[in-house]
């Protein structure tokens, strides 16, 4: 039963669903058990969606098996139309589509808005992208042979998203797969589902034909064990924190799948002396407080050069507490609420664990007085490398400010992780700029710019960060099987 509306006022309520899509039907969990979607500015319940385990996620897969033969023998040129009407689709709805992921994740309107649009871009991307599959020719290097290589769709692939951007990082995945030729199941983080079950809406409406896209709903565990252990699923495309992406890793070795994991970070942020600091400044808000500082290209450690550490201190903490703390759907909102009680209480340990251990508050450091999931706008100067925040992904509004002496110290400093996502730098330095591509050691490298991600940039950590990239013409690979062919006798 699809269970009635809460907000049948709201502008995106014909676009929620509150059921798993399995093989083209919207159906509950076999139990009928169902949890709520709360709105994180509010408490308010927005929906009710199925909570499944491994029966519901075995037919998922079982249909995604199913469809995938026909639709992989699908012409290039109809799937390839298939991917512009979603294109068109997710762009005709970007208002709606926005302002349910502001109400289910919490991040201001405008940045809903520009997910979506994301979103379409990637979808958009990877549909031009199929049509450049291309497979070779192989010079042979003995007479009588012609030596070829094509490229097939992996198959069944199993896309598990978390909340922070539960749109653009399913179009990541969704959008290769599809285009390669793949079908999917999807398993949306429980906090933000309506994000992901509204494409299953989108791609019907479409007309992806049934079992291509599936998506299920309920006990992480649960549907991941049955993910990770089936032989059908090919494939196993992550994103979410490295503890589960290592586990998820460890359970799929049973079956040899091909793996993608988009995993945590730990972003350094460099500002020289040299740099201009305004320009600074701007990126480092954004950088760090874009979606309350929960995305996993957040900076995490802010390294200021000594010489206008004061200076930045300063101007940039003026900055922070100016902030517009605010439910996401109100006008002019900076920041809005953290996504649930357990992230409140980690920025509040992480907090006292740095004022501590000698840090100085010099803005924000509690709950906002809005109370809730709203937490301040928070700057704590003098960090040190003992503190938690140094070594443990933040993922809320706290910036820790460290003081460097020199480019070597800072280096060794900001490296000095298991984690190797994306890292950023100010300066004028032409040649400094050049000596950092070198030795960051950092899959994603923001100079002088802080939005450094499109579809048309390979997206990946480095060492625990993660395994594949996402976007670029590398983006569809992982999705692509390489076949040898060599043709003798001839
Ligand atoms: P986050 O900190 O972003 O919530 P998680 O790694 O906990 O990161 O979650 C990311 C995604 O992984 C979510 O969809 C979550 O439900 C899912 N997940 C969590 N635990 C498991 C698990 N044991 N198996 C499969 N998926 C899981």
């Amino acid at each position: 039963m699809n269970a009635p509306l809460r907000h049948a006022d709201k502008n995106f309520a014909p676009l929620i669903r509150q059921q798993n899509l399995i093989d083209g039907r919207w159906v509950d969990a076999d139990s009928s058990a169902t949890f709520d979607v709360t709105d994180p500015a509010t408490g308010e319940v927005i929906a009710t969606v199925p909570n499944s385990g491994a029966a519901e996620t075995r037919r998922a897969i079982d249909a995604a098996h199913a469809a995938f033969p026909a639709y992989a023998a699908m012409p290039l040129g109809e799937r390839v139309a298939l991917m512009r009407k979603l294109h068109q689709v997710i762009l005709d709805n970007l208002e709606p589509l926005a302002a349910m992921m502001t109400a289910e994740q919490g991040k201001p309107l405008a940045e809903a808005q520009a997910e979506v649009a994301s979103s379409a871009a990637y979808v958009l991307w990877f549909a031009e992208e199929a049509r450049r599959a291309d497979g070779a020719v192989i010079p042979s290097p003995v007479a009588g042979r012609k030596l070829m290589t094509t490229r097939h769709p992996v198959g069944v692939v199993a896309a598990i998203t978390p909340w922070n951007f539960p749109s653009s990082m399913l179009a990541r995945k969704l959008g290769p797969a599809l285009a390669a030729g793949c079908t999917v199941v999807i398993k949306p983080a429980s906090a933000t589902p309506l994000s992901a079950l509204v494409w299953g809406h989108l791609a019907e409406q479409c007309g992806f034909p049934p079992g291509v896209v599936n998506i299920v709903t309920g006990s992480a565990r649960a549907i991941g064990a049955e993910i990770t252990s089936n032989p059908k699923v090919r494939k196993i495309t992550f994103t979410g924190s490295t503890e589960i992406g290592k586990q998820l890793l460890a359970e799929a070795s049973g079956t040899v799948k091909r793996m993608s994991m988009e995993l945590g970070g730990n972003a350094p942020f460099m500002v020289f002396d040299d740099a201009d600091i305004e320009a600074a400044i701007d990126g480092a808000l954004i950088a760090k407080f874009r979606n309350a500082g929960q995305t996993c290209i957040c900076t995490n450690r802010l390294f200021i050069q000594s010489g206008i550490y004061d200076r930045f201190v300063e101007a940039f903490s003026a900055r922070v507490a100016a902030l517009k703390v605010a439910p996401g759907n109100e006008d002019g909102a900076e920041q809005g609420p953290l996504v649930d009680a357990q992230a409140l209480t980690k920025i509040e340990a992480m907090v006292a664990d740095a004022l501590a251990k000698g840090g100085t508050l010099v803005t924000g450091g509690a709950a906002h007085e809005r109370g809730g999931l709203f937490f301040q706008p928070t700057v704590i100067a003098d960090a040190t490398p003992d503190m938690r925040v140094t070594t443990e992904e933040i993922f809320g509004p706290l910036a820790p400010i460290y003081r460097f002496e020199t480019e070597d110290d800072v280096i060794a400093a900001a490296n000095d992780t298991e984690f190797g996502l994306a890292c950023y730098a100010y300066t004028k330095d032409m040649a400094r700029m050049f000596r950092l591509q070198d030795k960051m050691e950092y899959g994603l490298i923001g100079i002088n710019e802080v939005l450094i991600v499109m579809p048309e940039i390979p997206f990946g950590g480095l060492k625990e960060s993660g395994l594949g990239k996402e976007g670029s013409w590398q983006g569809i690979d992982d999705y692509l099987e390489t076949k040898y062919t060599c043709i003798g006798g001839l």
